[in-house]
This record gives structure tokens, C-alpha cells and sequence, in this order.
């Protein structure tokens, strides 16, 4: 009767507990259901105390997991020594009926495996014994059920992590945000241990990642774990006795490189829990992955807008019209993508061997100071016919010119012949990446081409309004000036030179002396004017001077100035009679009518004695003739 009585609490037993994880539950702690399952036992044991110890492996002691008490009476945790447990395990039974390790209870179901115990029911019990076979039984039973609940808690938080993982790896594929990845997968980690703490020792250059723990990793002693993760690619550990944490570093890798160091802090802990680690590797992997993606897009974004650069360069090169135009529109857009403080471009005359900064360069290439840096650079560059990078000037040879610490100096080539070098300048020592240099070499290497045509145009437009023997403008260039700036002046003078006897020279020195005598002429009149006037050859040994925006008094005081000089600075020595002629904006006049003016007043000039500067009809004062 007994026994029949016991095997039907054992057969209500089992099913109890089947109904406990049976229920349609949608989650299961196992916490929970562990105390559930205590009130079931105590229930159909007729106990007065069931508490659930079990077995810790770190430290190898017992705690109290589950009781069936209330609040005040829990005994405290870890009140059990190891040679107790050994104790416990060395015997055969699954039971001990008043245990003497344990006095405090009358009974202990012993759950072990592998000779190891696993945990302990230890239960307080007024009345009736029960038999040997039923607590093996009921032992046997909630060994089983608690082995039970355990894996399916288990595989549900396994479930539960899996989720986490398919969350941090759809944001993974749905953004190129790697600040939303790094963000979603720390998150994660603190969703899932919500007691460790973390960080990310990333290797390279960073900004945003903003509310993320973010540290640099750097090659010092405290990080060498980090180090040794990032270099090896593995996992490593650090385990601290005196801050009593237990560190794991996991790298984060990506398919070309490990991008930095996933740091996990367990404190309180001395080893780390090994469960966890093939999770945190993943995520750790993920975060490797994110960061690569985001480098290699960021990468492709720096050289789709480096082609851009060039690609518009090259462009505004091949439609521009004028040199210098172009010149501070490339000198911009350097100034503006590399960020640089000054940006010139140099030519050079093989010829006479001397550079020459051209119109468009930023202001500094124009100042004193800037020749010194041009010559030092353009030498190296003639010699080597090599680009130069220099991270910091000061710390070579050079170390008086300190203004400027970075330098680049690329050299303009066409047809195997320096043409010319592009210079960039930075006060900031190592100021420029290498990543720049590159794209000012691919950026002068496409440009030189177009902007040598763009010179040799310039230098036929040049030829073609220019004198071959004096080297004056050409007379039809003389008339378009004159006549824009009868539009756009308010006055401008006209001088009108023709040189004396020169018939005689010819006579007397040959053609060939008569041609020096009149380059020597050109000479004097390009030194004695500005570079807004306009010297040219009228025709034969006739030369003119077309002053814009000059009254008659300072033209005719140039001209005298020039008849003067020719006198006392020619060789064979001559002189030169001037026809002076002037218009002033609101009279009615042409250039013509200038023209003739002038003609006349050289006629008269010629007429009355030469060597003299004669003013136009109504005056026609003759300074030269009050002088003598
Ligand atoms: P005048 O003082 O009246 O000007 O006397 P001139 O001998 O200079 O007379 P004119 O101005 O009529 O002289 C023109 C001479 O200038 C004719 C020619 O021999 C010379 N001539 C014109 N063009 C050139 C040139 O390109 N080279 C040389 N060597 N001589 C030139
Ligand atoms: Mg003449
Ligand atoms: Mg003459």
C-alpha cells in the first residue's frame, strides 16, 4: 500500500513537472520554473523547507539558487567548503537522509554527474520517512528535470542571442552608417551581459562615434593584450587577480585587416566564462566587417571625388581662354581640396635657365621670400626630374626658411622638357598625405599638356601682335588699343616718333646698323614706359607711343624725356623728332584725326630744325627749340 502509494506520488511528480514546461509558455527563465518546480516537491513531498543549492565551478562552492521560503529566512550563500561537496559526491547514494556536513536539514537529493556535483536539494521535513527507492526516485526525477530546464533555458537565451546577432547583422547590410553598426552591436553587447563593460580601441584616425566607448589604441605597455589581439588577430585574456576583473579582447576583423580591438571588461570574475566567447567573437567579427565596409566606402567616395578634381581641371584647362583664367582656377581648387596655405605655378626658361612665377599663383610666390623656396625646390626638381614631398622643411639642410614646413613640388613635363613645377605650400609640418601628393602628381600630369598649349597659344597671340625686329606691338594692335580706350578712358596721348636722317645712318653704316640703331631706339622707349602703355612700330624707322588715360602735359613730357635719352644713348648716335597729339573724353575725335594730329606735329618738328617734340595744330609749342 505504501509503496503503491509512493510510486503514485513519483507518477504525479513527473507529470507536475511536465506541466510546468508544457503550458504553451513563450518564455521560460529558469529561475522561475526552478521555483515553481521547488513548490511542486515540496507539495507532494509534505516538506516543510526545499532550497535548491547549486554548484558554482568557478569557485567551487555551493550557492543558494531557489528556496521555497520567504525572505527572512534564506540562508546565506556559500556557507559550504569544498571537503564538504567531496563529501557529498564520494558516496553512492542520490540521497542523505540527516546529513551530518549539513545538520540544519533532514534530507539532501544529491544531483551529480561525472563524479562532480552539480547541485543539491536540501530539504527540512517534520514527518514520515519514505523509502530508499523513493527518494532515489524523486532524486533520480529532479536530477533529470533540472538537467531539463536547464538545456531549454539555455538553448531559449542561445535563441534569444541568435535574434541579437540577425539584428546587428541586418543593420550591418542595411546601412553604410558604420556609426550605427558600432552602435547596434555595443547595444547588443549590453543587452545581452548587462554587467560587463566595454569599449572599442580602434587603430585608426576617428572622429564621430559619438555616445560610443571609443578609446585609441596605441603601441603602449598597459594595452599590450590589446596589442597582441590587433597584431595576432585572436582572441586574448587577461585575467587580474588585484582588480579582480577578468579582461577579453577580441579583434575586430574584417576580410583585408583588423580594424581595431573589441575590449570586454567581466569584473568581479578572475576567469572568463568561456560561453560567452564564441558570441561576443561574432559580434566582435560583425564590428570588423562594418568597419572595413565603411574604410573601403569611404575610400571609394575620396577617389570618385579625386577623378572629379581632375576631370574638372582638365576640363576648365581645355575650354579657358586665358592663361591666367586658368591658372587661378587650378590654383584654387588646390588651395581648396588639399587645404593647402599657397599653391604656385613656375615655369621654366631652359634657355636661360631662370623660373618665372606666372599670373594666377596665390599672393606669397610673388613676394621676396618666395624666390628662395623656388630655387632650392626647382633646382632638386631639374636635377632629379622627380616630384618632391616634404614633410617637414625644417628638419632638412634647409632650416632657415621655416615659414613653410610642408611642402609638395611637382614638375610639369611634356616631351621628356622641365616646363615648369607646381608648388604647394603648408606653414603645418606634415600637413599633406601621401594620398594628396598622389592626386597633385595625377592632377599636374593631366594638366600639363593643356596647359602647355594654353602658353604656346598665348606666345602666338603674342607673336602675332608683336614687332619681329623691335619687339613692339604691331601698329593694327596700336589701333585696337587706342581705339578700346577711347571708349572706356577718360584722355589718353599719342606720340608719334620718327628718327632723323636716318637715311644718312643707313648711307653710312649699312642696313644692318640702321636695324640696331632702331632696336636700340625700341629699347629706350619700352624702358621709359609702363607696362599698361603701349610702344609700337608705326612703320619703317617710324615708332609710336599710345599712353591711355594720360593727359597731353605728362605725354609730351615722356616724349621730351626720350628725345633727350636717344640723343645722349645711341650708338651710332642719332636723334628722334616727336609729334605729340591728345584727346579728352566729350570732344568729338577718332583715332584718325589723333593720328593725324600727331603727323602733322612731326612734320613740323621736321620742318623746324629736328631733335625736338612738337604738340599738336593749335599750340604747336616747340619745348625742344625753348630749351636751346
Ligand atoms: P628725316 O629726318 O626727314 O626723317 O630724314 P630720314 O632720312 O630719316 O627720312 P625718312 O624718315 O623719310 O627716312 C626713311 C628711311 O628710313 C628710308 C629707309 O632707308 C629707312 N628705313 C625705313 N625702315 C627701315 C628699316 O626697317 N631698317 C633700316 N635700316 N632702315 C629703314
Ligand atoms: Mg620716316
Ligand atoms: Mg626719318
Amino acid at each position: 500500500m505504501e509503496e503503491l502509494l509512493e510510486r503514485e506520488i513519483v507518477l504525479e511528480l513527473k507529470s507536475r513537472f511536465f506541466d510546468l514546461i508544457s503550458t504553451g509558455r513563450q518564455s521560460l527563465s529558469f529561475t522561475e520554473i526552478l521555483s515553481q518546480m521547488l513548490d511542486v516537491l515540496r507539495g507532494l513531498i509534505r516538506a516543510d523547507v526545499v532550497d535548491f543549492y547549486s554548484c558554482e565551478e568557478w569557485n567551487h562552492g555551493l550557492f543558494l539558487e531557489a528556496t521555497t521560503r520567504d525572505g527572512e529566512n534564506v540562508p546565506m550563500a556559500g556557507a559550504f567548503t569544498d571537503c564538504m561537496i567531496d563529501e557529498l559526491v564520494s558516496g553512492p547514494h542520490s540521497f542523505i537522509k540527516n546529513p551530518p556536513s549539513m545538520p540544519q536539514y533532514d534530507l539532501l537529493l544529491i544531483l551529480a554527474a561525472d563524479e562532480k556535483l552539480k547541485g543539491l536539494f536540501a530539504i527540512n521535513r517534520s514527518g514520515g520517512s519514505g523509502s530508499d527507492w523513493f527518494w532515489q526516485r524523486i532524486s533520480h526525477e529532479c536530477g533529470i528535470f533540472v538537467e531539463k530546464i536547464r538545456c531549454l533555458a539555455h538553448t531559449m537565451e542561445e535563441e534569444k542571442r541568435y535574434k541579437l546577432l540577425f539584428r546587428v547583422t541586418e543593420k550591418f547590410h542595411s546601412t553604410m552608417d558604420m556609426d550605427a553598426v558600432l552602435g547596434e552591436i555595443i547595444s547588443t553587447l549590453r543587452e545581452v551581459y548587462p554587467s560587463f563593460t566595454y569599449y572599442l580601441l580602434l587603430s585608426h584616425d576617428h572622429q564621430g562615434y559619438e555616445g560610443l566607448p571609443v578609446k585609441d589604441l596605441e603601441y603602449d605597455s598597459e594595452n599590450l593584450t590589446a596589442m597582441q589581439s590587433y597584431v595576432s588577430g585572436q582572441i586574448q585574456f587577461e585575467d587580474s587577480i588585484i582588480d579582480k576583473n577578468s579582461i577579453m579582447y577580441a579583434p575586430l576583423k574584417g576580410k583585408q585587416g583588423v580594424y581595431g580591438v573589441l575590449q570586454v571588461i567581466a569584473s568581479d570574475s578572475l576567469v572568463f566564462p568561456q560561453n560567452e566567447i564564441e558570441f561576443i567573437k561574432l559580434l566582435a567579427n560583425t564590428a570588423g566587417s562594418a568597419l572595413e565596409n565603411a574604410k573601403l566606402y569611404e575610400q571609394s567616395r575620396k577617389l570618385i571625388s579625386d577623378l572629379q578634381l581632375i576631370n574638372e581641371t582638365s576640363h576648365q584647362l581645355n575650354t579657358s581662354l586665358r592663361l591666367t583664367d586658368t591658372m587661378s582656377f587650378i590654383c584654387g581648387q588646390i588651395m581648396k581640396s588639399f587645404k593647402a596655405n599657397e599653391v604656385g605655378f613656375i615655369m621654366h626658361d631652359a634657355e636661360k635657365d631662370s623660373f618665372t612665377v606666372l599670373q594666377g599663383s596665390s599672393g606669397f610666390f610673388f613676394s621676396k621670400e618666395a624666390s628662395s623656396y623656388i630655387l632650392r625646390i626647382g633646382k632638386r626638381i631639374k636635377q632629379d626630374m622627380e616630384p618632391i614631398f616634404i614633410g617637414d622643411f625644417a628638419s632638412e639642410d634647409e632650416a632657415d626658411l621655416l615659414g613653410f614646413r610642408s611642402i609638395m613640388g611637382v614638375p610639369m613635363i611634356q616631351s621628356g622638357e622641365l616646363r615648369g613645377l607646381a608648388l604647394v605650400l603648408h606653414e603645418e609640418p606634415y600637413h599633406f598625405t601621401f594620398d594628396t601628393f598622389k592626386l597633385l602628381q595625377s592632377l599636374i600630369h593631366h594638366s600639363t599638356l593643356a596647359f602647355t598649349n594654353s602658353m604656346l597659344r598665348e606666345e602666338l597671340e603674342k607673336m602675332v601682335v608683336t614687332d619681329h625686329l623691335t619687339k613692339l606691338y604691331s601698329r593694327s594692335y596700336l589701333d585696337d588699343k587706342m581705339n578700346l580706350s577711347m571708349l572706356e578712358d577718360s584722355q589718353g596721348t599719342f606720340i608719334l616718333i620718327d628718327i632723323d636722317n636716318f637715311k644718312g645712318v643707313n648711307d653710312q653704316y649699312g642696313h644692318q646698323v640702321g636695324d640696331e640703331v632702331l632696336v636700340q631706339l625700341a629699347r629706350q622707349i619700352a624702358q621709359n614706359i609702363r607696362g599698361t602703355d603701349i610702344g609700337a612700330r608705326w612703320g619703317g624707322e617710324e615708332l609710336a607711343i599710345y599712353l591711355p588715360g594720360t593727359p597731353l602735359g605728362i605725354g609730351v613730357m615722356i616724349a621730351k624725356r626720350l628725345v633727350d635719352k636717344v640723343e645722349r644713348n645711341t650708338n651710332p648716335n642719332v636723334t628722334i623728332s616727336c609729334g605729340v597729339s591728345a584727346w579728352v573724353k566729350g570732344q568729338e575725335d577718332t583715332t584718325k584725326s589723333v593720328f593725324k594730329r600727331a603727323d602733322q606735329a612731326l612734320y613740323i618738328a621736321k620742318g623746324s630744325g629736328k631733335n625736338k617734340v612738337v604738340i599738336q595744330n593749335e599750340t604747336q609749342f616747340d619745348f625742344k627749340s625753348t630749351q636751346k
